[in-house]
C-alpha cells in the first residue's frame, strides 16, 4: 500500500506541477497582452421586443496573435486568480467610458446604456469608487449611461461594506444591476438594502421557460413581480428563439438580451446594427 500511496503522490505532484506551470504560462501572457493592447470590447445589444436597441453589453475577448479570437470564460478566472483582473478590468472600465462618449456624437446610440461587467475583487479594491469617477472624468461620459454588473457572489461577503461601496457608486450616477440573477446568494432580505437599478435572469431559467413542467417557469414570473415590488427593472437574458420571446412577452418582460436578437459584435458592427434598428 505504501509503494501505491507514493506512486499516487508522485502522479499528482507532476500533475500539479504542470497545471502551475501553465498557470504560469497564462498569467505572464496576460499580462503581456494587457501591455500589447490585445483585449477588446464586444458589445451585445439589449433590446425592447420589436428590436430597438436601448444599451448594451460589453463582453471583452482576447486577440491573441496564433491564437485567433479567445473567449472570457478560458482566461477571467485565471485573471481573477492572479489579481491581473484589477488592471484588466480598469481597462474595460475606461475603454467602455471611451465607447460612452464616441457614442454620443451618433443619434442612433446617443441615449445608450452601457453594462460591463465587474469581478468581486475588482469591486473590493479600495479606490474602486475613484476609478470609475476617474473614467467618467476623463472621458466626459455620462454617468447614468453606465451600468455596473455585479453578480451575486458579492453578497456573500461583507455585506454592510458591499451596500456602502454600491451606495457611492449610485451617488456618482451610475446604475447597478445584479447579474446572472437567481442562481447566487440572493435573499429578499438583501434586496431591498441594495441601490438596485436591475436585475438580469440568468439564461439557465430562459432555457427551460417553454418546458411547461419546470419550475423555472414560476421562477421567471417571480423575478419579474419582485422587481416591480422593488422598483428594480428586470432583463431577461440569454433569449434565443422567437418562442421564448414571446413567452417572455406574455409574462410582461420588456428588455432582452440573446441571440435571437444578436450575439455580442465588435464595436463598428453594432453602431451599423443600431442604425439599422432605429425604432
Ligand atoms: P455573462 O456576464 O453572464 O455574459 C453573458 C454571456 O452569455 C456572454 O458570454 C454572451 O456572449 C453569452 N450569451 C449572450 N446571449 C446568449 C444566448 O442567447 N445564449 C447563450 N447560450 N449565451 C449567450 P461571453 O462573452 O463568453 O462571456 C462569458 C462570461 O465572461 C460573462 O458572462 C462574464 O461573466 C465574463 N466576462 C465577460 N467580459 C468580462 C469583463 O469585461 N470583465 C469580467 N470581470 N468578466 C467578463
Ligand atoms: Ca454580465
Ligand atoms: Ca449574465
Ligand atoms: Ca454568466
Amino acid at each position: 500500500a505504501k509503494r501505491d500511496d507514493h506512486a499516487h503522490i508522485a502522479f499528482y505532484d507532476a500533475r500539479a506541477e504542470q497545471i502551475a506551470r501553465e498557470y504560469i504560462e497564462l498569467h505572464t501572457a496576460l499580462r503581456q497582452a494587457l501591455d500589447e493592447q490585445e483585449f477588446q470590447l464586444h458589445y451585445q445589444p439589449q433590446t425592447l421586443a420589436d428590436g430597438q436597441v436601448v444599451g448594451a453589453e460589453a463582453l471583452i475577448r482576447w486577440q491573441r496573435p496564433g491564437h485567433g479570437l479567445i473567449s472570457p470564460l478560458s482566461f477571467i478566472p485565471a485573471a481573477e486568480r492572479s489579481g491581473l483582473i484589477l488592471p484588466l478590468g480598469e481597462w474595460v472600465l475606461q475603454e467602455a467610458c471611451r465607447t460612452l462618449q464616441r457614442w454620443h456624437k451618433s443619434p442612433a446610440t446617443a441615449s445608450l446604456t452601457l453594462s460591463i461587467n465587474v469581478s468581486t475583487r475588482q469591486f473590493h479594491q479600495d479606490d474602486f469608487i475613484h476609478q470609475v469617477a476617474q473614467a467618467l472624468q476623463l472621458s466626459q461620459a455620462n454617468p447614468r449611461q453606465l451600468k455596473l454588473e455585479l453578480t451575486e457572489s458579492l453578497l456573500a461577503e461583507d455585506l454592510d461594506k458591499v451596500v456602502d461601496t454600491m451606495k457611492a457608486l449610485a451617488n456618482l450616477g451610475v446604475q447597478i444591476s445584479l447579474d446572472d440573477f437567481g442562481t447566487g446568494y440572493s435573499s429578499l432580505q438583501y434586496l431591498q438594502r441594495l441601490p438596485l437599478h436591475q436585475i438580469k435572469v440568468d439564461q439557465s431559467f430562459i432555457r427551460e421557460l417553454l418546458n411547461k413542467n419546470s419550475k423555472d417557469t414560476a421562477i421567471v414570473r417571480t423575478l419579474l413581480s419582485l422587481g416591480e415590488a422593488f422598483g428594480f427593472a428586470v432583463l431577461a437574458e440569454g433569449v434565443e428563439t422567437r418562442e421564448q420571446l414571446n413567452y417572455l412577452c406574455q409574462l410582461g418582460y420588456t428588455e432582452f438580451q440573446g441571440y435571437y436578437f444578436s450575439p455580442p459584435l465588435p464595436l463598428t458592427q453594432f453602431e451599423t446594427y443600431c442604425q439599422r434598428h432605429i425604432d
